[in-house]
């Protein structure tokens, strides 16, 4: 008995569809109170020069406390705030937040990049522009400092919608990378004529790179494509230290992955990135003042 999509009211009689709409209600009504209950974290994930070691910046991943402590994956809960158009008020919360937290390690000294995602759906709801603008503006961060991240599919699919929009915050000096990429149908000619800085090699293309020759002629052809066009490059889901060394070889210029770091706690961020740094010694006399 399928979730027959067929409004003839078959699957109100569906226990198991109830059921999956009964969960999806609860988390759409508790979303609407995280936003201002304090609810919604966080993490960051370093992402590394492969040659250098040194963590260049940081990916904001979004988590929801739950009354019991545990953290929900924004797969679990993003997917209904997108439908339910909440995404708008999610997402500028994680702006406010990522650039308050930005302008914390500016502050103490530490001169990074923080990515952030971007639902699709939010262009069509939305003045992005202004809401990513007012986040940098409120935190006197350096728009350079930012990059958004869009994935390849939302971007072929609404190229016109947001392209626009896209240019005007590029102008400013904020940054565009593409998510995912490889998961969808993009060609690299095509996003070439988008505007975009950055593209993220999906994890499935790391996975497989040790042992697949054909993926690591597409990932060897792509990165140089990527140089010859002055795209930068960051691989995602970096596991294993020869995938970090097989791309620091075939120059790949970034990495990410539980290799380098799980998603953490701002607190634990500042530590590390000093750490990489070149020179970095560890009796060195310098840190400055706690963030
Ligand atoms: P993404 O942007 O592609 O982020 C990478 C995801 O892969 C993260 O999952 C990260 O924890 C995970 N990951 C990183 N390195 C590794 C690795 O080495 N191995 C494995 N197995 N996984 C790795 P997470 O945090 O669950 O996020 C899932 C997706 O949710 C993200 O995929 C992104 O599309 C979306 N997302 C997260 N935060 C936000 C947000 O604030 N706004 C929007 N619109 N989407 C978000
Ligand atoms: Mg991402
Ligand atoms: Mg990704
Ligand atoms: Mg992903």
């Amino acid at each position: 008995k399928a979730k027959s999509g067929g409004g003839n009211g078959y699957r109100l009689y569906n226990p198991a569809m109830e059921r999956v709409e009964a969960v999806a209600m609860q988390i759409e009504q508790g979303l609407h109170h995280a936003v201002c209950n304090d609810s919604l974290v966080l993490h960051y994930q370093p992402q590394v020069d492969l040659r250098s070691g040194r963590i260049t910046g940081v990916e904001a991943l979004l988590r929801w406390k739950q009354p019991d402590g545990s953290l929900l994956p924004p797969m679990q809960f993003l997917p209904i705030a997108e439908e339910t158009g909440q995404i708008v008020p999610i997402t500028s919360w994680v702006l406010e937040e990522a650039c308050t937290q930005l302008a914390r390690w500016n502050h103490a000294g530490l001169d990074i990049r923080m990515a952030v995602n971007l639902s699709g759906v939010l262009f069509a709801r939305t003045d992005v522009h202004t809401m990513v603008m007012a986040a940098i503006e409120r935190h006197k961060v350096n728009p350079a400092q930012l990059e958004l991240e869009l994935t390849e599919s939302v971007l072929i699919r609404r190229a016109k919608l947001f392209n626009r929009q896209l240019e005007k915050l590029r102008q400013l000096g904020v940054a565009v990378a593409v998510d995912d990429f490889g998961t969808g149908y993009a060609s690299l000619s095509y996003l070439s004529r988008l505007v975009i800085d950055r593209i993220k090699f999906d994890k499935s293309f790391i996975d497989r790179l040790e042992h697949n020759q054909t993926d690591q002629t597409i990932v060897r052809s792509m990165i140089m494509l990527c140089r010859n066009l002055g795209i930068r490059i960051i691989a995602e889901g970096i596991e294993r230290p020869e995938q970090a060394r097989w791309l620091a070889r075939h120059r790949c210029e970034e990495g990410q992955g539980f290799y380098f770091g799980k998603p953490m706690e701002a607190a634990q961020i500042a530590g590390l990135v000093r750490a990489s740094l070149p020179g970095w010694q560890k009796d060195g006399n310098s840190p400055v003042s706690e963030e």
